[in-house]
């Protein structure tokens, strides 16, 4: 082994870093800081090789202390991203990367280029009071229901590796401090648009909107109006999200618009939760008091967020426009995508998780029948509508009016099952009328749209519990295991599966950060 590869853990990341090389003004170059201890929890082998990374190699010790920020990998400039946001309605002109350190990008073997990041790697310029650390359960929350969501389909950031540091952060008390490797497909947000409109800063906004066109959609550069391409793309892949989220009862927590990416992936997991017992105003987070970032409301924050986006870029749109008047109505026009696509992307969700085939007049309505009932007795989200999909494969919509086991368990679910059984009745006569579709090809659909396994609370925090009080880290390890094949019914797995009994509800999640 030669002293260069020693000296980079001999893992070769193949950095090719294009953020550093915009204007300084975009960044400052901070190494990560060292810490005491560094111990591996995980390296995903899956994601490594998607990113053409030797695993092995960055689970050697060596490897361990490039995850740990203890050494800085060959080809790495390590750097903190400035950005700005709206925090809960209120506009804070700087944040940046206060914990996060971006080691660089590499190119995966599908051709695309993603960001490796450090979270907790500690203090930068963006810091303000925070020590820059992060502690081990929010870490391996991040990873479990990131990792989920890839699974799901869900456009994320996602977790190569997790690491102990060995040191202790200090929260309300004192908790075992890790890290986290985060890749995405960039860290661009919101925020890092209004981080130059506050300051007035059009050409650093035109620099990045032309940066982000070509990382994120390349398919406009060259567009006569590149501003408004990339503002109408934002906007169709983030109402796109936010319906996908809604599909599977996900509540992302915090929705400030440094926490909303350009790319259209979900970003930023702090006190996020998949609902269990169905409740459109669920809520999550203990800071969001008002229910800002509520279940129901997470297509209206995310259009909120679009429209500081607009904004942000307004100074550019008048360039592209001619004048503000005219740029004022091209934002509106890009804004406007919003409705449709999320309207689209929404009913064809829900079409897919009842198993229709062929949009009809009257879909979603049947949708909302259903939620309707479901919250009057806080039905299980997952369960029922998993538990469709077990419905039509157990016969019992296919014309016969009998109950099927499978039936009277989703009624079950119910706080009156004949709820439940009056809307099978609308649901089957809706069916009836789809001519030509068999029973399996509807249950390959619904078990497709509807997974069996989420990450649900009660045993995420279990998990973290068993790894923060005794360093056990096998619940993690299932918990990936379970979460990342969500549409199967593992055998061994079965308790994944199963809400929360009574006891075991957990009612509120922490950003613990
Ligand atoms: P978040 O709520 O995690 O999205 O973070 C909001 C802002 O606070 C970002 O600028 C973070 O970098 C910063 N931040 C969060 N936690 C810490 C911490 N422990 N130390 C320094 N900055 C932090
Ligand atoms: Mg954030």
């Amino acid at each position: 082994m030669s002293a260069d590869e020693r000296g980079t853990g001999g893992v070769r990341f193949g950095f090719v870093n294009s953020y550093v090389g915009l204007p300084e003004r975009f960044y400052a170059r901070v190494n990560p800081t060292r810490v005491a201890g560094p111990k591996l929890i995980k390296v995903n082998e899956g994601l490594a090789a998607a990113l053409g990374l030797d695993a092995r190699a960055l689970e050697s010790a060596a490897g361990v202390e490039v995850l740990a920020g203890n050494v800085v990998a060959e080809g790495s400039e390590p750097l903190a991203m400035a950005y700005a946001g709206h925090q809960f309605g209120h506009f804070v002109p700087q944040l940046g990367d206060g914990r996060a350190n971006l080691l660089g990008e590499v190119v995966g073997v599908d051709g695309k280029r993603y960001d490796v990041q450090l979270k907790g790697a500690g203090r930068t310029p963006f810091s303000r009071g925070g020590d820059g650390r992060a502690a081990l359960g929010p870490v391996l929350r991040e990873y479990v229901v990131s990792e989920a969501m890839a699974a799901l389909g869900v456009p994320t950031t996602r977790a190569l590796a997790a690491v102990l540091t060995g040191e202790k952060v200090y929260r309300e008390w004192s908790l075992p401090g890790a890290v986290l490797t985060r890749v995405a497909a960039s860290h661009l947000r919101v925020g890092t648009f209004q981080y130059f409109a506050a300051r007035g800063d059009v050409e650093g906004l035109r620099v990045l909107v032309s940066y982000a066109l070509e990382r994120h959609y390349p398919e406009l550069v060259g567009s006569e109006k590149p501003a408004r391409a990339l503002l109408e793309g934002v906007v169709a892949r983030s109402a796109r999200l936010v319906a996908q989220w809604m599909l599977l009862g996900f509540v992302h927590g915090v929705m400030n618009t440094d926490n909303t990416s350009i790319s259209g992936e979900t970003i930023d997991y702090g006190p996020c939760a998949f609902m269990e017992a169905f409740d459109p105003e669920q809520v999550f987070s203990s800071i969001d008091a008002n229910g800002r970032y509520g279940y129901g409301n997470q297509h209206h924050a995310m259009h909120w967020n679009l429209v500081r986006l607009a904004e942000a870029l307004l100074p550019v749109l008048t360039l592209e426009e001619g004048s503000e008047a005219a740029a004022v109505e091209a934002a509106q026009g890009a804004l406007a995508v919003f409705a449709g696509e999320f309207d689209g992307a929404y009913a064809a969700g829900m079409r897919r998780k009842l198993g229709l085939f062929t949009p009809q007049e009257g879909d979603v309505e049947l949708a909302q029948d259903l939620l309707e009932r479901m919250a009057e007795g806080r039905a299980d989200f997952t369960g029922v509508f998993r538990g469709l999909a077990e419905v039509v494969a157990g016969g019992a919509t296919a014309g016969s009016y009998g109950m099927t086991s499978k039936r009277a368990a989703v009624g079950g679910m119910f706080a009156v099952p004949e709820r439940f059984e009056e809307w099978v009745e609308r649901w089957r006569l809706r069916m009836a009328a789809e001519e030509g579709v068999s029973v399996e090809e509807r249950v390959k659909v619904m078990r497709g749209a509807s997974p069996a396994v989420i990450p649900r609370n009660h045993r995420v925090e279990a998990m973290i519990r068993a790894a923060v009080e005794r360093e056990d880290f096998s619940l993690f390890e299932e918990m990936v295991r379970a979460v990342s094949r969500p549409f199967e019914e593992v055998e061994g797995l079965e308790g994944y599966r199963v809400p929360a009994r009574a006891e075991e509800i957990v009612r509120a999640t922490f950003c613990g950060t």
